[in-house]
């Protein structure tokens, strides 16, 4: 029996080579640097005949035992090794496609630039209504391959993709593909905006005629796409209102589709708001609908539905003004995103972190027109000061830690003001991750006098 390698330590990495154990198949989890495992995985590992191998030295010695490579979403498929194993004639593929191959059950795959999480999250509390077995893995932060070992054939699974996750899937063809937006991003992977597009279109390409994709009719680049689509394609939109489709009617969530017509619910019900999320709510009833979730069902999920944690999440109201943790918020359209969100504006921002280096001339110009007050933190805040001055924005703060920040909008902010924390900056000048950024904002928050 040929072993399989397993590349890169990560979640996926882990839990694929975990499951491949399981069935008796000898797996090398590959890493090019140094990594550790959990010793119950090693000794499973080691059961096997496998284990787990470090270091670029030893991966020819590797790849001449194996026949398959499955390759961790880290791993770009472009690199030396991964050239050089499919030369030789080795089947390389995705964490994903690994999973797929092992389930026999329900998916409502989710794609898209932004928006994955939140949207997938929804699905998955949509799916848990269903009288049948269902999860929720994918880029969300559970390997493919584990969860689906918990389902059975009539189960459901929620999943969120990343590009990352489609590039090397080659079978995949889940029930119901669902395709969120496209805006550039991780172009220091895909390079062109082509080849990242490409790569989200293999959420539907293998799909056979009777499953569903679900495109964003507002997206005009999504909305091309259904061309392309071999199975039915539904779109969504809250900007028109669609013939055949899921859309939305003076703030309610319809939808129309052969004999169902109905309303879901009304924007207003709901806990989330502003409209990226109006979006996410379309998509998620699309993929409830098709997977046979009942709209009183899907409703109810709407009104209990909070925000993921740190996307526009709610903390606290203190002395009227409520406090919003949008940590997650790494980059400007994010924040774009949530300064619109709130539509009365009034918003006091607290903004900056380790610096991308992205223009920031759009983000200024709608905080000048949303912010009462701008308070900047962290290696960004000379240039955003800069670039919001450009812009006139005018009530300006510097501050020099994360504490002071909180106290400040503390200090400014009265009703019927809103304060935000919402980046436009990576966290890792002042934290480990963006969670951790979020934790100790709310933590802030919380400790203030009430
Ligand atoms: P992802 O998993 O794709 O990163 P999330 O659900 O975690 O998406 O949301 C991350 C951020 O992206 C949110 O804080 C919000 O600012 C923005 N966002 C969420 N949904 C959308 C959407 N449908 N369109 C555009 N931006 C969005």
């Amino acid at each position: 029996m040929s072993a399989t390698i397993v590349y890169g330590v990560g979640i996926s990495g882990r839990g694929a080579a975990e499951v491949l154990a399981r069935r008796g198949q000898q797996v090398f989890l590959y890493n090019d640097s140094p990594a550790t495992i959990p010793e119950e995985l090693e000794k499973s590992l080691a059961a096997v005949g496998g284990g787990l191998v470090c270091g670029s030295e030893n991966y020819p010695e590797l790849l001449a035992k194996a026949e398959q490579v499955v390759l961790s979403p880290g791993v770009p498929c472009d690199i030396p090794n991964v050239l050089e194993a499919e030369k030789l004639g080795k089947e390389v593929i995705s964490e994903v496609e690994l999973g797929y191959r092992l389930y026999g059950g329900h998916i409502a795959a989710i794609t898209g630039t932004n928006g994955k999480t939140t949207t997938t999250s929804i699905v998955g509390a949509m799916l848990e209504r269903l009288p049948v077995p269902s999860a929720v893995g994918g880029n969300i932060g559970a390997a493919m391959s584990k969860e689906v070992e918990k389902l059975p054939q009539n189960g459901w699974l929620a999943l969120e993709l990343s590009s990352f996750q489609l590039e090397k899937v080659t079978t995949f063809a889940p029930d119901i593909a669902c395709m969120l937006n496209l805006t550039p991003d991780h172009m220091e992977r895909h390079y062109t905006m082509e080849a990242y597009g490409a790569a989200k279109q293999r959420i539907f390409t293998q799909q056979k005629p009777e499953q569903v994709t679900l495109l964003n009719y507002d997206d005009p680049e999504v909305r091309s796409w259904g061309a392309k689509a071999p199975a039915q394609v539904c779109y969504f939109s809250r900007k028109e209102q669609l013939k055949q489709g899921i859309y939305m009617q003076n703030g309610d969530f319809v939808i129309k589709w052969k004999d169902t017509e109905a309303v879901v619910c009304n924007i207003k019900e709901a806990q989330l708001f502003g409209g990226h999320n109006e979006e996410n709510i379309l998509a998620a009833i699309g993929c409830g609908f098709f997977a046979g979730v009942s709209i009183e069902d899907m409703a109810d999920v709407l009104r209990r539905f909070k925000a993921v944690e740190h996307r526009i999440e709610y903390v606290e109201t203190i002395k009227g003004v409520p406090y919003y943790n949008d940590s997650k918020a790494t980059n400007t359209d994010s924040v774009i995103k949530a300064l619109e969100a709130f539509e009365k504006g009034h918003v006091i921002l607290l903004a900056g972190g380790h610096d991308k280096m992205t223009p920031l001339e759009d983000m200024m110009n709608l905080v000048k027109v949303k912010c009462d007050a701008l308070i900047l933190l962290g290696e960004a805040k000379e240039r955003f000061n800069e670039a919001a001055m450009a812009a006139g924005v005018e009530n300006i703060i510097i501050v020099q830690s994360f504490k002071e920040a909180v106290e400040k909008a503390y200090e400014l902010a009265r009703e019927p003001q809103v304060v935000l924390l919402s980046p436009a900056c990576s966290s890792y000048d002042m934290f480990n991750n963006y969670p951790e950024r979020g934790r100790t904002f709310k933590a802030l928050v919380r400790a203030l006098p009430h």
